[in-house]
């Protein structure tokens, strides 16, 4: 069993764009030594068994599966996205207790060595308190971009300065959403459209806002903090954060960091809570290099039944191939129906499908652009592969990831919120065929060989540091 190991202790926070890269944090702690214990919420622990199959979550030697509830009543469907908002609320508010029970019990089971130290998400802050009775280190993994996570931290001062709440509902569409923000240095540039949707309130007593201060207030009090992005891409936003909080380590981008890991056993360990169609990787094998749009919103978003007619007709009008992921979810009210004339129209080079493995997906040779909601393991994803992107940002601080890849790193094009056909054409044809297409290609290739550099590099030197330094002590 090996009791000197260290015990690590993963808790993400219980949506898709947060356990997917603490599992894969995980899996390298268990490949540098770690005993694990990942910890889901009970609800997506039954979604990952439908999803993956019971064996895909008995975990391997000395990396366990526990979980915990997260206090919202039961979902009537099996399968969706649970409110985000009412997650973080049910989190903080019920998730502690549990939590502390399962550490005493895995300590004082003796089938694994004792809990060294707790890695968790950075809005699920509520652990510093379990790990500060341990007196074991508390790492703090915030999943978003530095620049998203920097842009949280400013809240009270972009309040402070009068700029939110709104004064009027009117004020989300007059064209005041378009104020730059002055008097945040690292942002220079930033307009309250670009700083997370959640400022967007008339109501700054709502529970989200004061969520977020205590989130950001509580990551000082971390042992340490660690982000899915690295050095090159975020420098100045991570030299501002590093003025305030314990030391940043940069481990991203995570997915070319545990490549190493291909084909072990570690490998088999999968969080996808939708099942995957990989058959689209087969449709993709026949198309021609870097010729199709692949469109996926992630696991959040949601549309309304006239967006996915924009978006639907916009793609069949710009004769462009595409490989467009429809989750069964993705459409408020009811599943989403597109037209039997829009599936004629596309017959060939239209290819859907209701939730894919999206690494492969931006990995494959015949992808030329992404069309995204631009949450960050999206964004992340696929600037380490070279594609560039159509922005179309649904909230948080998916917005900031936005303005970052159009007006600082030139891999991407916003597309209004208000979605319409025709923008949809112009700009897909815009980003395959189009010189502005060809220019942000170049760019995301850039940034590409910068991201393999980090992996091997700084990223990768950050891991094996943070681990020393912090969750063993050494230093
Ligand atoms: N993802 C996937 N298949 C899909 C859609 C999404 O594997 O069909 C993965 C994607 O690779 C990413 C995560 O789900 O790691 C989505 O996270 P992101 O931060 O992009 O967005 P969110 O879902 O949190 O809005």
């Amino acid at each position: 069993m090996g009791a000197r190991k260290p015990h690590a202790i993963c808790i993400p926070f219980p949506a898709q764009g947060h356990i997917n890269p603490m599992l894969k944090l995980a899996k390298l702690l268990h490949h540098d030594g770690f005993h694990i214990t990942f910890v889901n919420t009970d609800y997506n622990h039954r979604r990952l068994l439908k999803a993956r199959g019971a064996r895909a979550m008995d975990g391997l030697p000395g990396f366990r599966f526990e979980t915990i509830p997260d206090g919202l009543p039961p979902s009537e469907t099996a399968d969706a996205t649970q409110d985000i908002p009412s997650l973080c609320e049910s989190t903080t508010t019920t998730c502690l207790e549990p939590f502390k029970r399962l550490v005493a019990r895995l300590n004082e089971a003796g089938d694994a060595p004792p809990v060294s130290c707790i890695v968790s998400d950075g809005v699920m802050s509520f652990t510093t308190e379990a790990a500060a009775e341990l007196g074991i280190p508390e790492v703090l993994f915030w999943t978003t971009s530095a620049a998203g996570f920097y842009a949280y931290t400013q809240f009270e001062k972009i309040i402070q300065m009068g700029y939110a709440p709104l004064k009027e509902a009117d004020d989300l569409t007059n064209g005041y959403l378009d104020t730059v923000v002055e008097g945040i240095p690292a942002l220079k540039g930033i307009r309250l459209r670009d700083v997370p949707s959640f400022i967007r309130t008339m109501n700054i007593d709502e529970f989200i806002i004061g969520f977020i201060f205590s989130e950001t207030r509580r990551a000082q009090r971390a042992n340490a903090i660690i982000l899915n992005t690295f050095d090159a891409l975020e420098q100045n936003v991570l030299y501002a954060l590093s003025a305030f909080l314990p030391p940043i380590y940069t481990v991203g981008p995570l997915h070319l960091l545990q490549a190493e890991l291909t084909g072990s056993r570690l490998d088999r360990l999968g969080s996808n809570l939708w099942k995957e169609e990989p058959e689209c990787l087969n449709w993709l094998d026949s198309q021609e290099p870097g010729s199709v749009v692949y469109v996926n919103f992630g696991s959040i978003t949601v549309m309304t039944p006239g967006q996915l007619t924009e978006f639907a007709w916009g793609l069949a009008n710009s004769d462009v191939s595409f490989l467009w992921i429809i989750r069964p979810d993705l459409v408020s009210g009811d599943n989403a129906v597109l037209a039997p004339e829009f599936l004629e129209a596309v017959k060939g080079r239209g290819q859907m499908a209701r939730w894919c493995p999206q690494e492969k997906v931006l990995g494959h040779q015949a992808i030329g652009g992404f069309l995204t909601h631009s949450g960050w393991n999206s964004t992340i994803e696929s600037m380490a592969n070279g594609v560039p992107m159509i922005c179309w940002p649904f909230f948080s601080e998916q917005q900031t990831n936005c303005w970052y890849c159009c007006s600082r790193w030139g891999v991407g094009m916003e597309i209004d919120s208000d979605v319409k056909r025709d923008g949809v054409e112009k700009q897909v044809r815009s980003l395959m065929v189009g010189e502005e297409g060809k220019e942000m290609r170049r760019r995301a290739a850039e940034w590409k060989n910068l991201a393999e550099e980090a992996a091997k590099g700084s990223s990768r030197r950050n891991l094996h540091r943070i681990i020393d330094e912090v969750m063993l002590g050494k230093v």
